[in-house]
């Protein structure tokens, strides 16, 4: 089998190639680093083993030795291995030992490179390594000798001779040092410098300053050091997204946590992932059956979530059993629920909200007797609508498509909830549910709400709420998130 020695990157996750998320998702070992990003890990298999060989705090460095000889070992076990480093796993990794060990082995193995720090990270901070004309060449060098002892291999005067772009890789501790050699080996001290620490990364911070004052801002590992005129540049983008560096809690039930938390990090925000809600089967799931069953008996099928939609189509046998039903969405997330079934809501209200739901489906019915009307939804909920309904005269079947639940308690919450901003409620039972799990002091600063409901249940609690969406779907959450950052 083969050993790959994989580039991931310089830590945002979608900067791995789609070769090296090929070979991640069919390996049998995962050899990382400390400061790989655990979503990269998640593309292996789930039973496939994770070694570390980073250095832990507090814990012992694996040696280069050991590293290749685990490398060896498992390849010759017959494993599919592989190495992940971050960048490329050819520029300053190691990965060349790595390699040399394996061929004298005789192990197969396989180079996937990586995006580097070195050109990345300052692309991430808007700084171009070349321009035109000014900045015609590009030299990367390792900071990790220290120039002060003259003992190194680096030719700091030739660095600084030869003029272009000057990109040092792990010289934030050693930076003073770093700058005082090349400012002696002739580059001016007023020549433009940056440090990008943490690039690509939520917490991305670049310092901007000159060559001979950089060392001032005391730039902290890891970070990439720029030198050179275009370090003046200031393209940045990534930086300036709205919610960048905003740690922001989501606290839906899974998958809808995820796909939120991907629009949030779309907008720079460092989303955390802490369901307070997750789905069950109904206590009685007979009823739900029945009730798809004898779907074409009713005149309106009533939906309010997404989750209900997927229930109810769950036991939907034949689609046209729907033909003769109008079917109502509570909100624009609901429809799009119904629209993956190709099923298009004849009725949606104007707030997202059961009591406006109540008033349009009042007003669809005109002056004929009011019809039989199915909802599938969770098995406790509030009763404004089914109880509004059928004092109206409508024949209401109120049928449980799913329980929500509290899911157990993160042992990561503590570590997770620690210097969080925002925490995002989509519905009175994540309010509920959180607070009853970590409590009210575990909530951060800024409570966000999708609406009036959440917010009234949020206040229940003691807790005041910050940001209240005025559209009342995740997407007009996140809008009102936006909002409030860039005001
Ligand atoms: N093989 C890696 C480099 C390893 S050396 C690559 O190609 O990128 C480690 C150094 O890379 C760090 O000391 C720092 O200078 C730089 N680096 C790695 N990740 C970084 C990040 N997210 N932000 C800034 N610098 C980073």
């Amino acid at each position: 089998m083969t050993v790959y020695l994989v580039g991931a990157g310089p830590g945002d996750p979608s900067l791995l190639t789609l070769r090296g998320a090929e070979v991640l998702a069919s390996a049998d070992v995962v050899v990382y680093d400390r400061l790989s990003v655990a979503s990269l890990l998640d593309l292996a298999p789930p039973n496939a083993e994770r070694i570390s060989v980073g250095k832990q705090p507090g814990g012992p460095r694996t040696s280069q030795e050991d590293i290749n000889a685990l490398l060896v070992a498992r390849g010759q076990a017959g494993q599919q291995v592989v190495r992940l480093k971050g960048g490329d796993p050819f520029v300053f990794a190691r990965g060349g030992e790595e390699a040399a060990a394996l061929a004298a082995a005789g192990v197969a193995f396989e180079v996937v490179p990586g995006i580097t720090s070195a050109v990345a990270v300052p692309a991430y901070a808007g700084i171009p390594v070349t321009m035109r004309y000014s900045s015609t060449s590009f030299t990367v060098v390792t900071g990790h000798e220290d120039p002060a002892k003259g003992e190194g291999s680096v030719n700091w005067e030739a660095v600084a001779a030869l003029g272009g772009t000057v990109v040092v890789l792990m010289g934030a501790v050693r930076c003073r040092a770093i700058c005082d050699r090349i400012i002696a080996g002739g580059m001016a001290p007023e020549t433009p410098a940056a440090a990008v620490q943490w690039g690509t990364r939520p917490n991305q911070r670049t310092l901007r300053a000159t060559l001979a004052t950089l060392a001032d801002f005391d730039p902290q590992p890891p970070a990439t050091i720029v030198i050179g005129e275009v370090a003046a540049a200031d393209l940045a983008w990534f930086e300036n997204r709205p919610l960048f560096g905003r740690r922001i809690v989501v606290t839906r039930a899974q998958p809808q946590a995820a796909a939120m938390a991907a629009e949030l990090r779309r907008r720079g925000a460092e989303a955390i992932e802490l369901p307070a809600i997750a789905f069950e089967p109904p206590e009685d799931h007979d009823r739900l059956a029945r009730a798809a069953a004898e779907a074409g008996s009713y005149d309106w099928v009533v939906f309010t979530s997404p989750t209900g939609v997927a229930r109810f189509f769950e036991h939907l046998r034949d689609a046209r059993s729907l033909g003769g039903v109008r079917v109502a969405a509570i909100g624009p997330g609901t429809a799009a629920a119904l629209a993956d079934r190709n099923v298009v809501a004849d009725l949606i209200p104007e707030k997202y909200v059961a009591e406006s739901l109540l008033e349009a489906l009042s007003n669809e019915v005109g002056p004929e007797r009011p019809g039989r009307v199915l909802i599938p939804r969770a098995e406790t909920a509030r009763d404004v609508l089914p109880d509004g309904l059928a004092a109206a005269g409508w024949d209401v079947d109120v049928v449980p498509a799913y329980r929500t639940v509290a899911p157990a308690p993160d042992p990561d919450a503590a570590a997770l909830l620690a210097d969080a901003e925002v925490i995002t409620f989509t519905s009175s039972s994540t309010v509920t549910n959180f607070t009853d799990t970590y409590g009210t002091t575990a909530v951060p600063e800024v409570v966000a709400t999708i609406g009036p409901v959440t917010s009234a249940t949020t206040r229940s609690r003691g807790l005041e709420v910050g940001i209240e969406a005025t559209d009342h779907t995740v997407d007009g959450l996140i809008a009102a998130l936006e909002d409030y950052f860039t005001r």
